[in-house]
């Protein structure tokens, strides 16, 4: 079955330049090596609809490709370990060149007249995703002593008061909540 991500640019080739609007909806493509992977990590559910709205422009040498890749992703909260779900938004703006041109490490490549979107749109998405999601700002998190959930019900485990830990707290509050407090 031919890739909804393979998109005919034979006229923008032809016509330089010329501009083709490419407006492309179709599953997540699972074909990649999940191996290595943290199987916590959040990543695009199999089957997942991507939605992809480009802007292909030809120039002498190549193609540019702008616009924005949409996707729905699925984690861990990393406090309360519940399932997180959301969305990113990614902008590309990336070349794409003849596979047997010019040597652009940068570039994508395509042959003939077809390109392949398909592994922008995964460099683009998993560059998006969250490393440490939480289900929401103020998670309570699970108690590291009972492992009960905090956002359930406060469980009857003593915080054990440390000074230090004090500190380190007010330092991950302070990135969390992305203030500049402590350079
Ligand atoms: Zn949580
Ligand atoms: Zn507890």
């Amino acid at each position: 079955m031919a890739s909804a991500y393979v998109v005919s640019v034979a006229r923008l080739l032809r016509e330089v330049p010329a501009v083709l609007e490419v407006n492309v909806q179709a599953p997540f493509d699972a074909a990649r090596d999940r191996e290595g992977l943290d199987p916590t990590a959040s990543d695009v559910p199999d089957g997942a609809m991507v939605t992809l709205s480009l802007r292909l422009e030809s120039y002498v040498g190549g193609l540019r490709a702008r616009g924005t890749v949409r996707a729905p992703w699925r984690g861990s909260c990393r406090r309360c370990l519940t399932t997180v779900d959301g969305r990113v938004e990614a902008v590309v703006d990336e070349r794409f060149v003849p596979e047997r041109g010019d040597a652009d490490e940068l570039a994508y490549r395509y042959q003939g007249d077809e390109v392949d979107l398909a592994p922008l749109v995964h460099d683009a998405v998993f560059l998006e995703l969250p490393l440490a999601p939480l289900c929401r700002p103020d998670c309570q998190g699970l108690c590291p002593q009972c492992g009960a959930d905090r956002n359930v019900a406060p469980c009857a485990c003593r915080a054990p008061s440390d000074p230090r830990w004090d500190t380190l707290d007010a330092l991950r509050f302070d990135v969390e909540t992305g203030g500049t407090g402590i350079a």
